[in-house]
C-alpha cells in the first residue's frame, strides 16, 4: 500500500469533534468582533509569496512546496495565510472600499519542514486580518480575540502572551546597525543561516532556534532602547489597552516573528503543554506589506494559531470534547423489521435525533453490543411481532427501561423520557 506523504496526517472520523470543536470556537471568537470568513486559493503565483513573505524568510529560502504547472507557470502551495488574503483585499477592490476590513481564515497551509511533534508539511491554521486602522486599538483588538479564542477552547491558564515591538523602518534601520555591532565578533561561531541574516536582516537572527545561536542572542541590545517616539506611543498605548482589558503579557525583546513584512507590535502566545514548538499562535503589524506588493500602502495586523499545536496543548490538558453520540440504534431481526426500521429512522432523523440502523444484518446479541459501544441512548428492536402489534420495543441504555410504544407516539415517547 502506498503511504501517506512525510509530514501529513490524516484526520479521522473519531478525532472530528476536536477539530470542529476548535474550528467552532474561533469562528465564534472572530464573528464576536465582527470579522467575516474569506477563502483564497491553496496555491498562488510563486512570485506573491517571494514578495509577500520575503526572501531572508526561512518558508521563502527553504520551505516552500514550489512546481511549475501544465502551462509553465511556477506555482507555489500557500505556505501561510497573510499573503493570499492581501492579494484578494487588493485584487477585489476592497482596498477602496469600507474600511476597516476584517477577514478569518480556517486553512492548510504547506511548508516543506523536518517533521516533528508540532511540526508538519501540511498543516492548518485559523487567521485573523485587519485592514485599515493604523491604531493601537487594532493591534489590541486582535489580540484581544487571540486572547478570547484560546481562553475559549481552556487554554487561557495555560498560555504566555509575549509582546514586542520592533519600530518602523526608521528606527529598525538604526536598531539593526547595534546589532550588526552586537553580533559581529561572534558571528563566526554562528550558524549559517545567522551569517546571511547578519547582511540582510540581522533581526532575524534573535528568531534563530539553534543553541549556539540562542547563547549569543540572549543578551544582544533590546529594541525597545531604539523605538522613535511614534513607534514608541503605539507601544505604550498597546499594552495600556491590554492591560485595562485585562489581557496578561510579557514584554519580549526577543519575539521578532518569521516573516519580513511585519513593523511595529510583533507577538505570541506560548505554552510550556507542548514541548519544543510552544508557540500556538503568533501576529502582529504589516504595514508595510502590501507596499512590498506594489499596492497602495494600507496598515494592517493579524495572526495566525496552528491548530495542530492546540490539539496537542488539548490533549495535553486533557480536554474534554463533546463528541455527538447517536440518540437511537434502531435493531432489526429480518429484511422487513429493517425495512420498517429505515422507514422509523428516517422519521426520527426528521426530528433531529441522531439514528443508527443495523446495516450488517447482525444477529440481535451483537446489534446491542454495537449499540453500546456507539454510546447510543436508545435501542428500539423490531421484529416479527412488533411488526404485527405496530408498535417497538424501546429501551434506554441508561435507565435500563424497556417499553412497547406504538410506532406512531415513538418520536413523542423519546422526547418526554428525555424531558423527565
Ligand atoms: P515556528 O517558529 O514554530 O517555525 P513560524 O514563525 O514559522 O513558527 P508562523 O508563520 O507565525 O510560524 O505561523 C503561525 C503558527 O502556525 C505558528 O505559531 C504555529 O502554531 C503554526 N505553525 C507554523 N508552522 C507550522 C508547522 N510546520 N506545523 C504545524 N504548525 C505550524
Ligand atoms: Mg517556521
Amino acid at each position: 500500500m502506498i503511504r501517506i506523504p512525510k509530514g501529513c496526517k490524516d484526520m479521522l472520523p473519531a478525532e472530528a469533534h476536536i477539530w470542529q470543536a476548535i474550528e467552532d470556537e474561533a469562528r465564534t471568537a472572530a464573528e464576536l468582533y465582527g470579522f467575516k470568513e474569506i477563502r483564497t486559493p491553496v496555491f498562488e503565483h510563486t512570485e506573491l509569496f517571494l514578495r509577500g513573505v520575503g526572501d531572508t524568510t526561512d518558508i521563502v529560502n527553504k520551505e516552500m512546496y514550489t512546481f511549475l504547472d501544465k502551462g509553465g507557470r511556477s506555482i507555489t502551495l500557500r505556505p501561510e495565510g497573510t499573503a493570499g488574503v492581501a492579494r484578494a483585499f487588493v485584487e477585489n477592490g476592497l482596498q477602496g472600499g469600507t474600511l476597516p476590513f476584517k477577514a478569518y481564515y480556517l486553512i492548510s497551509a504547506f511548508r516543506y519542514e523536518r517533521p516533528q511533534a508540532g511540526r508538519l508539511r501540511e498543516f492548518h491554521q485559523f487567521g485573523a486580518e485587519l485592514y485599515g486602522a493604523a491604531s493601537p486599538s487594532a493591534d489590541a483588538e486582535a489580540i484581544l480575540l487571540a486572547a478570547r479564542f484560546l481562553n475559549g477552547l481552556g487554554l487561557g491558564d495555560d498560555v504566555t502572551l509575549h509582546l514586542n515591538s520592533i519600530g518602523c523602518k526608521q528606527c529598525r534601520a538604526r536598531y539593526s546597525e547595534a546589532l550588526r555591532d552586537y553580533f559581529r565578533p561572534h558571528i563566526g561561531e554562528m550558524c549559517e543561516d545567522c551569517r546571511a541574516r547578519f547582511e540582510k536582516n540581522p533581526l532575524r537572527i534573535l528568531d534563530c532556534k539553534n543553541d549556539a545561536c540562542r547563547k549569543y542572542t540572549a543578551d544582544a541590545p533590546s529594541m525597545l532602547d531604539y523605538l522613535c517616539d511614534d513607534c514608541r506611543a503605539h507601544f505604550e498605548t498597546l499594552k495600556e489597552l491590554l492591560t485595562a482589558a485585562g489581557v496578561k503579557f510579557v514584554v519580549d525583546p526577543r519575539i521578532v516573528r518569521g516573516l519580513d513584512y511585519y513593523s511595529r507590535t510583533v507577538f505570541e502566545f506560548t505554552t510550556d503543554l507542548i514541548g519544543a514548538q510552544s508557540t500556538v499562535l503568533g501576529g502582529g503589524r504589516y504595514d508595510g506589506l502590501l507596499e512590498q506588493m506594489d499596492a497602495k500602502p494600507t496598515p494592517a495586523v493579524g495572526f495566525a494559531a496552528g491548530i495542530e499545536r492546540l490539539i496537542l496543548a488539548l490533549q495535553a490538558l486533557d480536554a474534554p470534547f463533546a463528541d455527538r453520540v447517536p440518540d437511537i440504534y434502531i435493531a432489526g431481526m429480518d429484511a422487513q423489521s429493517r425495512r420498517r426500521g429505515l422507514l422509523l429512522a428516517e422519521e426520527l432523523r426528521g426530528r433531529g435525533y441522531v439514528v443508527v440502523c443495523d446495516l450488517m444484518e447482525r444477529s440481535l446479541k451483537a446489534q446491542f453490543k454495537y449499540a453500546d459501544k456507539l454510546y447510543a441512548s436508545f435501542v428500539i428492536t423490531i421484529g416479527e411481532s412488533e411488526l404485527e402489534e405496530g408498535a417497538a420495543e424501546v429501551r434506554n441504555m441508561f435507565g435500563s427501561t424497556s417499553e412497547r410504544v406504538k410506532f406512531e407516539d415513538i418520536a413523542q415517547y423519546i422526547k418526554n423520557y428525555r424531558r423527565n
